[in-house]
C-alpha cells in the first residue's frame, strides 16, 4: 500500500503514516500510524468496525490547537469533516443552531452573527473546531462555551451508539468536561446552541468596553464586540501561523479561599477572580509564572512567549519532549515559589503530565 491510501469510499479516508506536523498548531513533528477522516457521523459505525481502529488506540483530531505530541501516535487519529450547520428550532426570539463538528470555530461564530444571532461574539478568534468546543469548554472574555450549549451529539465508543446529552449532563466546569475526564469514549459529532436575537451582550471583562471606546461605539452590537475581541486577541496573544503555539499552555489555578488570601496577602498585585463555586478563588496561572521569571524565556526552540508569560511557544524545531520538559520546569519553579500545583490545558499525548 502507498503511504497515503484513499480508499474508494468517498465517505471515509485512511492516511498511512500520516504527518501530524502541520494538523498542530504547536508544530511539533508527530506522525501517526493511521489517519482516519470521515465525512460525517454516518461513516462512524464502518469506520470504527475497521481493524485499524478496533484494537488500538484512537486519538480524536480537530484542529490541533489543544494538543501537544510528546510521541508518535502509535493508532489512529480520527478527524470528522462534517461543516453543516442548521437552523433547528426558532421562537423568533431563541434560535436553535446546530453545527457539525468539522467545522471551524470561528467561521462558525461569524456565520450567527451574520444570521443575526447572539451568544458567541465573547468566543470570537478562538481556534479549532466545533467539535473540540466542549471538550474543554472553551471560554474567554467573560463567556464559557457551556452557557451557550444546549445539547451535544456524541457517538458513545461504550455503548456503540450515538448519544444525544443535554448539556447538563456534559458535566462542564472550567477547561473541563465529561468528554476531557473520558478520553476516548466520546466522539462529538455535532453541537446544538440557543442563541437570541435580543443580544444580552457581556461587557465588563478584559479591556472590551475600552476597545469599544476606542472604535467610537457606545452602543455596539453583538458584530462589534466580537471585531473588539478579535481585536484584543490579535495584539495580545501570538498569532500560531506565526509563532507556533496551543494558546494557554496552563490553565488558572483554583484554591481554597484560605490558601487564596494568604498568596493574595503576600503578594497584592495577584490578580486573583470568581471561580464560580463557594470557597474557591481562581488565580492569575500568567503572573505565577511571570513573577517566577519565565516570561521570553528560551530553550533551544521550546520558550515561553516575548508578550505572555502563559503562552509556550516553539520557535521552529522545538520537539514535543522538550515544550513538555519546559512545561514541567515551570511549572516545578511555580510550585516551589508559591505552593501552587499548575495543570496543563492541552491533551498531551505520548507521555503523562
Ligand atoms: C492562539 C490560541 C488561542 C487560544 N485561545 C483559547 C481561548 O481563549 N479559550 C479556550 O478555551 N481555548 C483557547 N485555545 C485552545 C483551543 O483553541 C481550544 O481548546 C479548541 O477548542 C481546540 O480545538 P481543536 O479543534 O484545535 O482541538 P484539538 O486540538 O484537535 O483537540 C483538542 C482535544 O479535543 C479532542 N477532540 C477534538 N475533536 C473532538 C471530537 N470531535 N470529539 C471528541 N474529542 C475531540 C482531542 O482529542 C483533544 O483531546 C487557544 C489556542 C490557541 C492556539
Amino acid at each position: 500500500m502507498n503511504d497515503s491510501a484513499i480508499d474508494a469510499d468517498p465517505t471515509m479516508r485512511w492516511t498511512r503514516d500520516a504527518d501530524l506536523r502541520a494538523r498542530t498548531s504547536l508544530r511539533v513533528a508527530a506522525r501517526a500510524a493511521w489517519l482516519a477522516e470521515v465525512r460525517d457521523a454516518a461513516a462512524l459505525p464502518a469506520v470504527l468496525a475497521d481493524p485499524r481502529i478496533a484494537g488500538g488506540e484512537l486519538l480524536m483530531l480537530g484542529g490541533g490547537s489543544n494538543l501537544l505530541f510528546a510521541a508518535d501516535l502509535a493508532g489512529v487519529a480520527l478527524a470528522i469533516r462534517d461543516e453543516a450547520i442548521a437552523v433547528v428550532d426558532d421562537d423568533g426570539e431563541a434560535v436553535r443552531v446546530r453545527a457539525g463538528a468539522g467545522r471551524g470555530w470561528h467561521d462558525f461564530v461569524l456565520q450567527t452573527l451574520s444570521l443575526g444571532l447572539s451568544g458567541l461574539e465573547n468566543l470570537s478568534l478562538i481556534p479549532g473546531t466545533v467539535g473540540a468546543a466542549p471538550i474543554q469548554n472553551i471560554g474567554a472574555y467573560g463567556v464559557e462555551l457551556d452557557q451557550r450549549v444546549h445539547a451535544v451529539e456524541a457517538w458513545d465508543r461504550e455503548a456503540g451508539a450515538p448519544v444525544r446529552l443535554a448539556a447538563a449532563d456534559c458535566g462542564f466546569a472550567y477547561r473541563d468536561s465529561r468528554f476531557k475526564r473520558e478520553p476516548g469514549r466520546w466522539i462529538v459529532t455535532a453541537v446544538e446552541f440557543t442563541l437570541t436575537r435580543r443580544p444580552r451582550l457581556v461587557l465588563g471583562y478584559a479591556g472590551i468596553g475600552a476597545e469599544l471606546a476606542a472604535m467610537g461605539i457606545d452602543a455596539p452590537t453583538a458584530a462589534q464586540v466580537s471585531e473588539a475581541v478579535c481585536r484584543i486577541r490579535r495584539r495580545k496573544l501570538p498569532d500560531p501561523a506565526l509563532l507556533a503555539n496551543a494558546g494557554s499552555f496552563f490553565k488558572n489555578p483554583i484554591l481554597p479561599v484560605a490558601q487564596a488570601d494568604a498568596l493574595l496577602a503576600a503578594h497584592p498585585a495577584l490578580p486573583c477572580f470568581d471561580a464560580g463555586r463557594p470557597g474557591l478563588r481562581k488565580l492569575s496561572a500568567a503572573w505565577l509564572i511571570d513573577a517566577a521569571g519565565w516570561k521570553g524565556h528560551r530553550d533551544g526552540d521550546a520558550g515561553v512567549a516575548p508578550g505572555h508569560a502563559l503562552v509556550l511557544v516553539n520557535h521552529g524545531d522545538a520537539s514535543g519532549a522538550e515544550l513538555l520538559a519546559l512545561a514541567r520546569r515551570i511549572a516545578d519553579s511555580v510550585q516551589a515559589r508559591f505552593g501552587v500545583a499548575l495543570e496543563p490545558e492541552p491533551r498531551i499525548v505520548g507521555a503523562c503530565w
